[in-house]
């Protein structure tokens, strides 16, 4: 344990200089304050007075340990940021308190001794894909943007391009090492795995890790190979000519595909996005990455398939492609091509983990909220993409051993839109909201839980690595996320490791 039992509660008085012995502070007055007290969402700190009072970098798990300690021994209350893409305010609006940014804790490398990965949680995505394939040909089948941190990521599920073949990313999490704070404010360092704090283990693969403490770092007993090579193509749709009718069979053909063939093993290694783009946009695509489950592209008999049935549709609507070109290349380029360095914006994003297709009401309501304009912003860059899911992610199995329980989805939708303005942020959210409250209003959704996806044999609820606060409007909230029994055994994980709710957010667990 680190440091000595301390009083919880602020006292008023501006706490004592915090001096981790490595740990760089950056504060008010410090020229990169301003650049460091936000992440990848612009919307916030949304007022000055709601910003964190200071930024601890920390160099390692030791140096992690000491800062948070003095945080917490000061009454102050840490977030803690690995890549900072969070997409709510968890993290950034701290009034007064302290980000920890693990960041540099960025460790990637294997145990001689036992061959177990380690992989630090402030590792960015795309660092760890590059440093784990060169050094040793492995991967994780995590997500497509290559700034987002592991802490995060992991922790809160993870899921990519590979998923569908490899499960989520924290399915392959072997050990979890944590900082954890007891009932008498003291840090203990935690290595969490299936026969220790099992219980912690299991929550921290998919709860997200800022529900129970700050996590440095992950382990792997083993990771899938990386594939040898990757095929990738898009397919465009124009919007000038297109009709409800057209759009309800290409959300209909995208659907019934993941329904039916795409659960069979041989498309496992297809990916595929239906980004959906507002009518303002001019077009949208539906997107593939494929290889065959051995990690090759010998045959793309199955991508073939895949992109006839949306073939028609292009050349029916004036789109650009008839029979789109396949590029071929290897795993890692194909990797960094889609890893990119995501711009720093205002955004607000939803989620639904859809287990079946796509219904001709839920269509319509799609059409009419991407064809529809709202004043005093544009739509441009709205969108509602949905990814391909299942396959190994529905692994049974996973359910019990993580904290993710939806395993029967066989569709991601995470309808998002990003503009320029603060004035904008009341337009822009208001769509957004409106739209999936309807969505969510009709015959595949029970009154009781209207306006919101809740499990049925249509949905699976949320995902908690897309977090949405409109959804703290129904006591339900948890559930959708987090799932019924597993919100239950999170609950008593929570009790037992974070008994003075230290590590907490508007959709933290609660105890
Ligand atoms: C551009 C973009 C693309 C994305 N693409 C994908 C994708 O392809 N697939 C996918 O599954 N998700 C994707 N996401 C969502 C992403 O997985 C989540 O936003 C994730 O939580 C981000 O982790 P982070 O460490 O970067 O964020 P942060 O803002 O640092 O943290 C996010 C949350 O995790 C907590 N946290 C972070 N680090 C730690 C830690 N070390 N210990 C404990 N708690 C911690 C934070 O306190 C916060 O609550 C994307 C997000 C963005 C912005």
């Amino acid at each position: 344990m680190i440091g000595c039992p301390a009083g919880l509660e602020s006292s008023g008085i501006e706490p004592e200089p915090l001096i981790a012995p490595m740990t760089v502070t950056v504060t008010r007055s410090d020229p990169r304050y301003p650049a460091l007290r936000r992440g990848h969402n612009l919307r916030w700190p949304s007022h000055d007075a709601d910003a964190a009072q200071r930024i601890l970098l920390c160099e390692d798990a030791e140096d992690a340990a000491v800062a948070l300690q003095q945080v917490v021994t000061a009454g102050l209350r840490p977030t803690v940021r690995s890549g900072g893409h969070c997409y709510e305010d968890f993290v950034v609006n701290n009034p007064g308190g302290a980000i920890l940014d693990v960041s540099a804790l960025s460790r990637v490398d294997r145990d001689a001794s036992n061959g177990t990965f380690h992989l630090g949680s402030g590792v960015q995505l795309w660092n760890g894909y590059e440093a784990l394939y060169k050094r040793y040909g492995v991967t994780l089948p995590g997500g497509v943007c290559g700034t987002v941190g592991a802490g995060g990521h992991i922790s809160g599920g993870g899921y990519g391009p590979l998923s569908r073949l490899h499960g989520l990313s924290c399915d392959w999490v072997t050990a979890v090492n944590i900082l954890t704070v007891d009932r008498h404010g003291r840090v203990v360092p935690i290595r969490a795995d299936a026969e220790n704090h099992s219980d912690l283990f299991r929550a921290c693969r998919g709860a997200g890790g800022a529900s129970f403490g700050l996590i440095t770092g992950f382990e792997f007993a083993t990771l899938p190979m990386a594939p040898r090579e990757v095929a990738q193509a898009s397919i465009s749709f124009s919007w000038n000519d297109m009709t409800l009718e057209k759009l309800t069979r290409i959300l209909m053909t995208f659907g019934k595909y993941w329904e039916s063939r795409g659960q069979e093993r041989d498309t496992w290694g297809m990916y595929s996005v239906l980004e959906l783009s507002h009518r303002s946009a001019g077009k949208f695509s539906v997107s593939v990455q494929f290889c065959n489950p051995d990690g090759t592209c010998r045959d793309l008999s199955v991508m073939w398939e895949y992109l006839d049935l949306f073939s028609q549709w292009s050349s029916e609507t004036g789109g650009s492609t008839a029979r789109p070109s396949i590029k071929q290349s290897d795993w890692l380029n194909a990797c960094a091509m889609s890893a990119g360095n995501a711009v720093n914006r205002r955004g607000k994003y939803k989620s639904t983990r859809m287990r079946r297709g796509f219904t001709p009401t839920e269509a319509a309501i799609i059409y009419k909220y991407l064809t529809k304009d709202v004043g005093g912003t544009s739509l441009h860059e709205a969108s509602f993409d949905a990814h391909s899911y299942g396959g190994a992610v529905n692994r049974k199995e996973m359910a019990e051993q993580t904290a993710v329980p939806q395993r029967d989805s066989i569709i991601k939708l995470q309808p998002l839109t990003y503009w320029e303005k603060p004035e904008e942020d009341a337009a822009q959210t208001k769509w957004l909201a409106q739209f999936y409250e309807e969505l969510y209003s009709g015959q595949n959704t029970d009154p009781q839980h209207a306006g919101t996806p809740y499990w049925s044999k249509h949905y699976e609820g949320c995902y908690i690595n897309y977090p949405d606060v409109d959804m703290l409007q129904y006591n339900y909230w948890p559930q959708l996320y987090y799932g019924e029994s597993n919100y239950a055994f999170l609950q008593t994980v929570k009790r037992r490791y974070d008994p003075n709710n230290i590590f907490h957010h508007a959709m933290s667990v609660r105890s």
